[in-house]
């Protein structure tokens, strides 16, 4: 017996009988959604795809399911999205997070997506060991701002929504659960110790709360930064701390972009920001059909986050290899230092995605640029081409080109 029950192939006659004619799977699931959808094969090569079928991974995968010529070998996966991440929900609001856990591949970045509630505190805390000195600014859309590590900070959402934002880690292996947290450094003194170390009776500290109630939990909305930067120069001139010596945000929608007929860039590294010692970022803007051209990095790997729209990535990996990845919203992508890529825009709106680099600066290399700069000869003599595409090679670098 090798009779398999395919209860495809049963709907498919049952479409078949009801349309009076042959449906095949392609067919019958365009039938049922009434979206085309990509079947695993182009000429040639391939074949159609009996199901069982998940239509809406389907259409967010073309170039995984039919994947064009060029793709060839293993690299491995270079895309997950934070819509795949588990939620953790407190009282203050939420956060998820994808580190080397999520993304196998993201060694030197890990990110963390953070909804704070108006009000909503992300508890004081730091990620290795600390210094005393402080630092208080409101953020806004579009903000970028860095703590190195060691430096202890909260996060509060202000009103009327509070926040929603992107935290960029410079190690993959980092875990938002595993951090240095006031509450919990409290917990695990002995009381009679803070007492000494504070010189106020034990009994101040008997209802400090568990770590588990705080990590983010909802506090009053804080009044305007200005009011609060005099409470705090008050205590500083009663013998407090000094202030950080460089600030801590950066407005990156500020910065005047480097703009292409298709599109903008926006690059803050250590240059511009000089707090950023680890982290260079830059935001890109790519209009419907445009693309942000082939090129690499030169000093590191590329970790990506997608804000809006709709793309696919090629990466290129040497020795044969090459993958295309398709993007959405909310989605991460990783390239791996030195790859060469490029990332189109493939839907009908404006592609933002943001570029972060563990780096102190931000570098790219243009394959086009570095061709002009070439010389002609030695071009043509590599790949075969007529004077038409040496004439085209740009010695200005066009980070995003025309549809
Ligand atoms: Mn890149």
């Amino acid at each position: 017996m090798s009779v398999v029950s395919n209860p495809i192939s049963r709907r498919n006659m049952l479409a078949a009988t009801a349309a009076g004619g042959l449906l095949t799977a392609t067919t019958l699931a365009q039938a049922q959604t009434g979206e085309p959808m990509t079947e695993p094969r182009r000429p040639g090569r391939g074949g159609s795809n009996p199901g069982p079928r998940n239509p809406t991974r389907e259409r967010q995968n073309p170039d995984l399911i039919s994947p064009p010529a060029t793709d060839h070998g293993t690299l491995p996966n270079l895309r997950f999205s934070f819509d795949d991440s588990h939620v953790a929900l407190q009282s203050g609001g939420w956060t998820r997070q994808v580190t080397t856990r999520e993304l196998g591949i993201s060694k030197n970045i890990a990110g963390v997506n953070m909804r704070l509630n108006a009000g909503g505190v992300r508890e004081l805390h730091w990620h290795k060991a600390a210094q005393g000195r402080n630092f208080v600014d409101d953020v806004d859309v579009g903000d970028l701002w860095y703590f190195p590590s060691g430096i202890p900070h909260s996060i509060q959402g202000l009103g009327p929504d509070g926040a929603e934002f992107l935290l960029v880690f410079d190690d993959g292996d980092f875990d938002e659960d595993n951090t240095f947290l006031l509450s919990d450094w409290f917990k695990r003194t002995p009381p009679e110790v803070l007492a000494k170390n504070f010189g106020v009776p034990a009994s101040t500290f008997s209802s400090v709360p568990d770590p588990s109630e705080l990590y983010m939990f909802p506090a009053p909305v804080p009044g305007p930064l200005s009011s609060d930067k005099i409470a705090r120069a008050h205590r500083m001139s009663a013998g407090g701390t000094t202030e950080v010596p460089q600030r801590f945000s950066h407005r990156l929608m500020g910065q005047t972009p480097i703009q292409t007929k298709s599109g903008t860039v926006r690059i803050s590294d250590s240059k511009v920001f000089p707090a950023s010692t680890t982290i260079a970022a830059a935001l890109v803007e790519v209009a419907p059909g445009a693309m942000r051209e082939l090129h690499w990095h030169p000093n590191t790997d590329e970790w990506q986050y997608y804000i809006e729209g709709q793309a696919r990535m090629g990466v290129f990996a040497a020795s044969g290899q090459a993958r295309t990845f398709d993007f959405q919203a909310n989605d991460v992508g990783y390239v791996p230092f030195a790859m060469g890529h490029y990332i189109e825009n493939t839907g009908d709106t404006t592609l933002r995605f943001l570029e972060i680099f563990k780096s102190d600066y931000y570098a790219d290399v243009s394959l086009d640029q570095w061709l002009a700069l070439t010389p002609p000869e030695l071009v043509s003599a590599h790949l075969r081409t007529d004077p038409q595409f040496i004439h085209a090679l740009r010695k200005d670098k066009v980070p995003v080109v025309a549809a």
